[in-house]
């Protein structure tokens, strides 16, 4: 290999060059695990700065939503909910702690589909008070509230929309005429466990859909905008797919920063490289900083972070317009990612300069 023709890898950040002090207004374009993981460490940090007067609105994907069984399940919004305010069981990384399954059990003893979906006892009165209000006429967003009474998660969360989208799947089936066959994403995921080629992802409704109250201000109205490690088809893509959303990013006076969900080629948990490919990304923190596009050029990203061992993309990824370092972005604990949250100040306060 000629190593002459390689990128020099970026020098990684050290921990000893001076934090900017985080805004006052801070909003997260989240999905699920991967977000509310980050969220922990951005709420570590705050916590870590006495007085800080920093407060968190999250805007979350709800295109994993599903109905099962005659219930609202909306899985990103409660991974959210609950890990922020300490209910989730954190080894499964979704659902409750010290859960148990009766309801999933009976259901299946009598036979009835889907029996692959996982419907935990207590998460069951979650999905129970949510579908109650929804029927009574509440907005997705005021059930959303009110349930966050309860998990006090020291975030305002925000679904994207109040409108039902669903993402679904393609995927091969040999017995269709077409040799393709739609699947839920939670299908596709769950049972399928992403273990077959996804062919391509369709949001339905995503088009028809509205931005959630007070969406469009929590990106226009803010200080900070960050789209954390979070899957860029399935999770942020949907957030920018909500009409209004994309424009909203572009526009908006406050500086964005991404932080790559890819290290080292590989999504490190979860099905971003299937979801990629199926758009015909390819799976690396260079390639998902170029399509999300620099604001410049009429994208959504001013500065972009990549692992440590990616070292060798920053020059790539400064090319397509992004302000780029390499640093440690494995999310191993709090304290590893409020560092990553320190790493985004600096890398837009040196922009700035
Ligand atoms: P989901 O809705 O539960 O799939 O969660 P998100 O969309 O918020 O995040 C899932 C993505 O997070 C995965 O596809 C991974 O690419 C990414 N991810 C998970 N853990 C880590 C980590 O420790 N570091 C980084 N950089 N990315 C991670
Ligand atoms: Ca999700």
């Amino acid at each position: 290999m000629d190593h002459l023709n390689e990128p020099a890898p970026a020098p990684v950040e050290t921990a000893g060059s001076p934090v900017p002090a985080l805004p006052r207004r801070v909003t997260v374009l989240s999905g699920g695990v991967g977000g509310a993981r980050f969220l922990r460490g951005l709420l570590h940090r705050i916590a870590g700065t006495p007085g800080s007067p920093t407060e968190v609105t999250v805007v979350a994907n709800t295109a994993d939503d599903i109905w099962v069984h005659g219930l609202k399940v909306c899985p990103d919004l409660d991974t959210v909910m609950y890990t922020l305010g300490g209910g989730i069981d954190a080894v499964r990384g979704w659902g409750r702690t010290e859960e148990t399954w009766n309801a999933k059990e009976e259901l299946a003893a009598y036979g009835v589909e889907p029996t692959w979906f996982g419907l935990g006892d207590k998460d069951l009165a979650t999905h129970l008070v949510r579908t109650q209000m929804l029927e009574a006429g509440y907005p997705l967003s005021a059930v959303t509230e009110a349930l966050c009474r309860r998990w006090q998660p020291g975030v305002r969360l925000l679904p994207m929309t109040d409108d039902r989208v669903e993402t679904h799947v393609l995927i091969d089936d040999p017995a269709e005429p077409s040799g393709r066959r739609a699947v839920h994403f939670q299908e596709y995921w769950v049972r399928l466990r992403a273990e077959v080629p996804a062919r391509a992802v369709v949001p339905v409704g995503l088009e028809q859909s509205a931005p959630g109250p007070g969406v469009l201000e929590a990106i226009t109205d803010t200080d900070l905008l960050v789209l954390p490690p979070s899957n860029p088809v399935v999770s942020v893509g949907t957030i920018l797919g909500v009409p209004g959303i994309r424009e909203a990013v572009s526009s908006t006076s406050a500086p964005v920063v991404g932080l790559s969900p890819i290290v080292a080629g590989s999504h490190v948990h979860g099905m971003a490289a299937q979801v990629l490919t199926a758009i015909g990304v390819e799976v690396s923190a260079a390639a998902v900083a170029e399509h999300y596009g620099a604001r410049s050029t009429g994208g959504v990203l001013d500065a972009w972070l990549v692992d440590e061992s990616d070292g060798a993309a920053v020059e790539r990824v400064r090319a397509a317009g992004i302000a780029c370092a390499a640093v440690p972005l494995m999310m191993t604990d709090l304290d590893a990612t409020a560092s990553m949250v320190d790493a985004a100040l600096r890398l837009l306060s040196e922009e700035r300069r």
